[in-house]
């Protein structure tokens, strides 16, 4: 049974093992596989497992011996996920691998950006403190959480792994979901409209899915909604924000600090008019990525590929 990874290098960048996966056939991993090489290196593969790298209806009909595709990720969108059911293709994915770390990914966004942390750190090391007149200085306005609300656009898995984190701050959490679970409110935790949660949020953090009825939900229009000086978190996916409309609002300091770790174009453009934002923190797509997540990941990844060896297959995206 031949099985190729055409992109493993972000999951496995030499921390982990694919032992495991190389039990259950011969294994070729690549780090990454440019659209030129896909379709030479599948081949014969039988088993394909992929990232990022897209698997199309071509690519399937020039590599025939294709049995199962296997996505190392919760989003399967570079599948022609119909094509391979109508091949009998069964496509998997790892549903939810990563909710602790995105949470708290959120909340270290939220942290840099109330203490700068990194900033100060670096000020010190260069000799800041040793020839300062005072025992202490900051350049950045220091703020407390306690007290302030946080609002969460989806509240689903990752919502309320910020929303435990944010009250444990002592912040109050308003929450809009499309769906509404009365189970989670309580004291200081409510579900509130979306209208409601804009203008009464000191923190708007997003943890919705990409969905038609979510791509631009923050833009010029809602961010006049908001409290001045609000900030605002993104570690969902890129394209919920128009980014002009946000960069706009922070020279305007109509929002006082975005901390995001996705953007609408991955890697990001060098045009991009949030890297010439002011108080605009951006990381990598990193939020999934502890050692910990990654480990979970690659277990679920081997055990959907059990699974499908042993005739029962499980996280079937295309049933
Ligand atoms: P989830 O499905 O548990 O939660 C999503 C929630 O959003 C659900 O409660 C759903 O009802 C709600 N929702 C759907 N449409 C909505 C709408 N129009 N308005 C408001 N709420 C809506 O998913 P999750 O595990 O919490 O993941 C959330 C998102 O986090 C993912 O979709 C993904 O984009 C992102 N994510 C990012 C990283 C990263 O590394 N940055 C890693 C994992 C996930």
């Amino acid at each position: 049974m031949k099985i190729v990874v055409l992109d493993g290098y972000t999951e496995n960048p030499g921390d982990l093992s694919w032992g495991p996966l190389e039990a259950l056939g011969e294994l070729k991993v690549y780090d990454r596989t440019p659209e030129s090489e896909i379709i030479r290196r599948i081949g014969d593969a039988e088993l394909v497992i992929t990232n990022k790298t897209p698997v199309s209806a071509a690519t399937m009909e020039a590599c025939p011996n294709i049995r199962y595709i296997g996505v190392l990720a919760t989003g399967y969108n570079v599948i022609d996920t119909e094509e391979a059911k109508r091949r009998g293709i069964p496509v998997t994915n790892i549903p939810t691998y990563g909710t602790d770390a995105v949470g708290q990914f959120a909340m270290a966004l939220l942290l840099e950006i109330c203490h700068h942390i990194g900033y100060h750190s670096e000020a010190v090391h260069k000799g800041r403190w040793e020839n300062n007149q005072d025992w202490c200085f900051w350049d950045y306005p220091l703020i407390e959480l306690a007290g302030k609300t946080m609002g969460i656009i989806g509240f689903g898995r990752i919502g309320q792994k910020t929303g435990c984190i944010a009250q444990a701050f002592g912040m109050k959490v308003l929450a809009y979901d499309a769906y509404k679970n009365p189970a989670l409110e309580g004291e200081n935790c409510r579900y509130a409209e979306l209208d409601e949660l804009l203008a009464n949020s000191d923190v708007i953090a997003l943890h919705c899915p990409l969905f038609p009825s979510t791509e631009g939900i923050i833009n010029k229009d809602t961010i006049a909604k908001m409290k001045d000086g609000v900030i605002i978190l993104n570690n969902s996916r890129g394209p919920l924000i128009v980014e002009q409309d946000l960069a706009d609002a922070l020279v305007r300091r109509k929002v006082y600090a975005a901390g995001l770790d996705v953007v609408s174009t991955e890697p990001i453009r060098g045009d991009n008019p949030l890297l010439k934002a002011p108080n605009c923190f951006i990381t990598p797509h990193i939020s999934w990525a502890p050692r910990e997540s990654r480990q979970r990941l690659m277990d679920i990844a081997v055990e959907n590929v059990r699974a499908f060896l042993r005739g029962e297959p499980v996280n079937v995206v295309n049933p």
